[in-house]
C-alpha cells in the first residue's frame, strides 16, 4: 500500500490533466482552521477550500452526519425524491425569501439552472424576443459555457467559441449604464451581491437597490449569485438579507455544504412553477448524502450566536491586517464583508499576490488570492483567535521577505 508521503505534488504532472497547477503544499489532513501537509508540516487555513469550509475542516456535526447518512442511504436519484433533500429544502426555504429550492452539485450548475429558468419563464409568458441577459465585468458565476459566456472575465470564455449569445456586460456598480442597456428584451440580470473572484468589490448599496428598480420596472428577473457570498459568510445567511435588496432567484454552493459538493438555486413558487415536469434536471443534485451534511452545516451557521461571530472575526482579521499595514503601508485598500475579505496591494507591489500567496504558504499560511492584486481571505467562519494571530504572524514574514 502507498503511503501519503509516497505522493508528491509532482505527481499531478503525471497523472492529471494540467488545467491547474496546484502550489507546492500537498495537504494530506485538517482539524479546524489547520491543515497538515504529506511532509507533516502544519499551517493555518485562511482559505477554506475558497469559501467552502465553513465549519473548517471535519466538524464533528458533519462527520457525523456524513457518517449517520453514509450508513443510511446515499443515492436514490431524483427519479424518487429523499428526505435529507426535503429537510434542507425547508431549512433553506425558511430561512429566505424563497418558496421553493432545487439542488445542484456545483455553483456553475446552481447558475446554469438560474440562467435557463429566467430564460424559459421569458420564453413562456412573453416569448423568444425577451432572451437577453445582462452581467457585469469582473463577475464569475463558474466554468460551463453559459455561465463562462456570462461571466465577466474573457480569460475564462475565450476559446470556446462560438459561446452563448444574447449576454451584454456592463461595468458592475454602474447604474446609468444599466438604465440605458436594460430593456424589455432583458429577461434577466445577474451579480453577486459582492464580487468575490473579481477583486472582492463590494458595490455601492444604491447600486443593488437601482438594480432591483430596473428589473421591476422591464419585467427583468433578478438573480443574485450568492455561491461565495452566501451561508454566514457576510455574517448573514445570505448578503441580500443585510442590505434588505431581494432577488427573484438567488444560488449557492461552497459553504452550503462546507467541503460536500453541493449547490442550491432558490426562487419564488410563482417562477419555480415554469420550472415543469421535466424541464430540467440532475442525477446527482439534492442527493441524500449531501443534503444530509448541508443541513448539518445549516444547523450550525443558522445560530445567530455564529453569525454575530462572524463579524467578530471579520475585526480579528481586520485588526491583523491593520497591524501588518502600519509596519509596512502594502495595501491599497483592505475591503470586504464578514469572512470574505480582500487587501489590495499598493502600485510597487502590483501583480505580486501569487508570489505573496506562496511565501505565506512557506511561512505557514495558507491565503487565496483574487486577481493579481489583491489578497484574498475566506477562512472558517469558526475560526479561533488563535489561529488568527498565528496567521498573521506568518503572513507578516512572508511579506517582509516579498516586499522588500
Ligand atoms: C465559485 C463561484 C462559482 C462557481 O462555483 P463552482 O462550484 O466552482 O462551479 C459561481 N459563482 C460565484 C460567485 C463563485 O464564487
Amino acid at each position: 500500500m502507498t503511503q501519503e508521503h509516497d505522493w508528491q505534488v509532482t505527481d499531478f504532472q503525471q497523472w492529471m490533466i494540467p488545467c491547474y497547477a496546484p502550489m507546492s503544499v500537498l495537504p494530506v489532513k485538517g482539524k479546524g482552521s489547520r491543515v497538515w501537509d504529506n511532509n507533516s508540516k502544519e499551517y493555518v487555513d485562511f482559505a477554506g477550500g475558497i469559501a467552502v469550509s465553513a465549519l473548517g475542516h471535519c466538524h464533528p456535526v458533519m462527520v457525523n452526519a456524513l457518517v449517520e447518512q453514509a450508513q443510511t442511504l446515499w443515492h436514490v436519484s431524483n427519479v424518487m425524491t429523499n428526505v435529507p433533500a426535503l429537510k434542507l429544502a425547508k431549512t433553506l426555504v425558511s430561512n429566505t425569501f424563497a418558496d421553493s429550492a432545487f439542488f445542484a452539485n456545483s455553483g456553475a450548475e446552481a447558475n446554469e439552472a438560474a440562467l435557463k429558468l429566467a430564460r424559459r419563464y421569458a420564453h413562456e409568458r412573453v416569448g423568444e424576443g425577451k432572451n437577453e441577459i445582462i452581467a457585469f465585468t469582473q463577475g464569475f458565476h463558474g466554468r460551463t459555457l453559459f455561465t463562462v459566456s456570462v461571466g465577466g472575465q474573457p480569460k475564462y470564455s475565450s476559446g470556446f467559441g462560438p459561446n452563448i449569445q444574447g449576454i451584454t456586460h456592463l461595468p458592475y456598480g454602474d447604474l446609468t449604464a444599466l438604465k440605458h442597456a436594460i430593456s424589455d428584451r432583458t429577461c434577466a440580470v445577474i451579480l453577486e451581491p459582492l464580487q468575490g473572484e473579481g477583486g472582492v468589490i463590494v458595490p455601492p448599496l444604491d447600486f443593488l437597490m437601482g438594480v432591483r428598480q430596473l428589473c421591476d420596472a422591464c419585467d427583468a428577473l433578478m438573480i443574485f449569485d450568492e455561491v461565495q457570498t452566501g451561508n454566514g459568510r457576510t455574517g448573514a445567511l445570505f448578503a441580500y438579507q443585510e442590505i434588505n435588496v431581494i432577488p427573484d432567484i438567488l444560488t449557492t454552493a461552497k459553504s452550503l455544504g462546507g467541503g460536500m459538493p453541493i449547490a442550491a438555486m432558490l426562487t419564488t413558487e410563482h417562477i419555480a412553477s415554469y420550472f415543469s415536469v421535466g424541464v430540467h434536471g440532475s442525477t446527482y443534485g439534492g442527493s441524500p448524502l449531501a443534503c444530509a451534511v448541508a443541513d448539518a452545516v445549516w444547523s450550525v451557521i443558522a445560530d445567530p450566536d455564529v453569525l454575530a461571530g462572524v463579524k467578530v472575526r471579520e475585526s480579528w482579521l481586520r485588526d491583523g491586517l491593520a497591524q501588518i499595514q502600519r509596519d509596512r503601508p502594502i495595501f491599497k485598500e483592505i475591503r470586504g464583508k464578514g469572512l470574505l475579505i480582500g487587501a489590495e496591494l499598493n502600485a510597487p507591489w502590483k501583480g505580486q499576490a501569487k508570489l505573496i500567496m506562496e511565501a505565506a504558504a512557506e511561512e505557514g499560511v495558507l491565503i487565496l488570492i483574487a486577481g493579481s492584486d489583491v489578497l484574498r481571505f475566506t477562512p472558517s467562519l469558526l475560526i479561533d483567535r488563535e489561529s488568527i494571530t498565528l496567521g498573521m504572524q506568518a503572513l507578516q514574514r512572508a511579506i517582509d521577505r516579498v516586499c522588500v
